[in-house]
């Protein structure tokens, strides 16, 4: 609470919060990464900001419109994040791609029907990708990708990206989903490294969306900032990432 002061004295007092808040803040410098790596790093979608991007993987085959629910929730925070959807659901409702992007959200591809891809023959590989949401972006089904995939997904026009922290929303610890309490300790303790300009993996179908309030106070106390939103996107993203 801020009580009204008059001439020199609000001045002095302003003068000592700017002083006050200069020393805190060198006391106690924002999160940092050494460099950033050089060219584009497929863990972190090529996102060579400072700043976090959140990624929500799969379909939420209970309820499809949670997708968008939390695509508003981070609208209203002014956070832009990435949906790597399943090709066979999302194909069945792309009215929710569509909003997606009008939050300014990216919306990717990660594949049609969620098989590991390194097993498929290449046309199989080429099928998976071209059939799934139409974007320049992949995230292979379980992260599971190597030199063919990556270069059948050149070839089809698409960045591999895949993530620094993840989550492991779909575990069952003690026999039920991770809780939103541990998936946010997850992402709280998770290495500087990782988050400084990183890529944190949750899913839509497990606990993932509920803890992202919690995860995103967590990591604004800390001095990180997160991806901005700054309007609707189209089909293809930037690349590098633009999170600025
Ligand atoms: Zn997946």
């Amino acid at each position: 609470m801020r009580r009204p002061m008059a001439g020199i004295a609000a001045g002095v007092m302003a003068l000592a919060h700017v002083l006050t808040t200069a020393t805190a803040t060198s006391a106690a410098p924002a999160p940092q990464r050494a460099a950033a790596p050089a060219g584009y790093d497929a863990t972190r979608c090529g996102n060579t900001s400072s700043r976090v991007l959140l990624t929500f993987d799969d379909w939420p085959y209970a309820d499809p419109d949670r997708a968008t629910r939390t695509g508003a929730y981070l609208h209203a925070r002014k956070i832009r994040a990435a949906f790597f959807l399943i090709g066979e659901y999302a194909g069945g409702r792309p009215d929710i791609v569509t909003t997606l992007r009008e939050q300014g959200h990216w919306v990717a591809n990660h594949s049609f029907s969620h098989p590991r891809l390194p097993a498929l023959s290449d046309d199989e590989v080429r099928m998976e990708i071209s059939s799934g949401v139409r974007s320049n972006m992949l995230r292979p089904p379980y992260g599971a990708f190597g030199a063919r995939e990556e270069s059948e997904a050149a070839a089809l026009g698409y960045r591999i990206c895949t993530w620094t922290v993840d989550t492991l929303d779909w575990e069952q610890p003690d026999g039920a989903y991770r809780s939103v309490a541990s998936i946010r300790s997850i992402v709280r303790n998770a290495p500087v490294e990782d988050k400084y300009g990183g890529v944190v993996l949750g899913h839509l179908d497990y606990n993932f969306p509920d803890a992202v309030p919690g995860i995103i106070d967590d990591l604004e106390k800390d001095g990180y900032q997160l991806c901005r939103n700054n309007g609707p996107v189209s089909v293809n993203a930037p690349l590098p990432l633009d999170c600025g």
